[in-house]
């Protein structure tokens, strides 16, 4: 049997991945068939860390275009991954594994407001970790904020989980011809010019030297598959 390649892990989910067919919210189902992969990870050892997006709310420049200014919107948008790390720790915890989850904002009645060691002392204790709220500040993303919490909680790989199988030579939507990479460097992707990640998240990781894989959160047990390097993805690294 495959047995995970890595230690200590972050994995990113885009809030859109977890609103599955309806076009908006949360899809219940999909949200424990995403944690049932988590909590089987766990139960290999790994450590997991997890960043959640909030896409499948509010994104704060689609607010934006509604009038309201941008910053209010982007603070719309980080309580948006506080709601959707709010389903899925109730539901690791529901499928047996025990789950922390922090946010950058202080919303204390809620949950803990991240602190570095808080967090590694939790990981100590075997529990998974779901980073909310992104970085806190507005004019980032939840890709940034997994970036930087990958580094400061020493994740060996970074897991980006999404809608697409890899990354592609072009849109894959848009190009029939497109080829998916299995492997690429930092600076080959630079170079092409290939959306990774945004700009920020990208230079995190590779300033940090942090490992990311692209794979689709569509698969069933396609974390898992990531973990063990037995899925279909494309694998950026140095
Ligand atoms: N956001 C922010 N700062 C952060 C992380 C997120 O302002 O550090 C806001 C931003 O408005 C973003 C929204 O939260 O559009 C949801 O996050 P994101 O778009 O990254 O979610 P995803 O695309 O992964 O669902």
């Amino acid at each position: 049997m495959a047995r995970p390649l890595y230690k200590r892990v972050l994995v990113k989910i885009s809030g859109e991945a977890l609103m599955g067919e309806a076009g908006f919210g949360l899809d219940p189902k999909v949200v424990d068939r995403i944690s049932a992969d988590i909590v089987s990870l766990r139960s290999q050892n790994v450590e997991v860390a997890l960043v959640v997006g909030g896409g499948n709310i509010f994104r704060g420049v689609q607010v934006a275009a509604s009038g309201i200014d941008r910053a209010t919107g982007d603070y719309m948008g980080m309580l948006a991954t506080v709601m959707n790390a709010l389903a899925l720790g109730a539901s690791i915890e529901r499928q047996g594994a025990t789950c922390r989850v922090m946010s950058a904002l202080e919303m204390p009645a809620i949950c803990e407001t991240f602190s570095r060691q808080a967090a590694l002392r939790h990981f100590e204790r075997g529990h998974v970790m779901i980073f909310s709220a992104g970085t806190g500040n507005p004019f980032f993303t939840t890709d940034t904020a997994a970036a930087l919490r990958a580094a400061e909680m020493g994740c060996e790989v970074l897991l980006k989980a999404t809608n697409v199988d890899g990354v592609y030579t072009a849109d894959p939507k848009l190009d029939k011809t497109a080829k998916r990479y299995d492997k690429l460097s930092f600076d080959e992707a630079l170079a092409r010019d290939l959306k990774v990640m945004d700009a920020a998240a990208f230079a995190l990781a590779r300033e940090n030297r942090i490992p990311v894989i692209v794979f689709s959160i569509h698969e069933p047990g396609s974390i898992q598959a990531a973990v063990m390097g037995t899925g279909r993805g494309t694998l950026v690294g140095a």
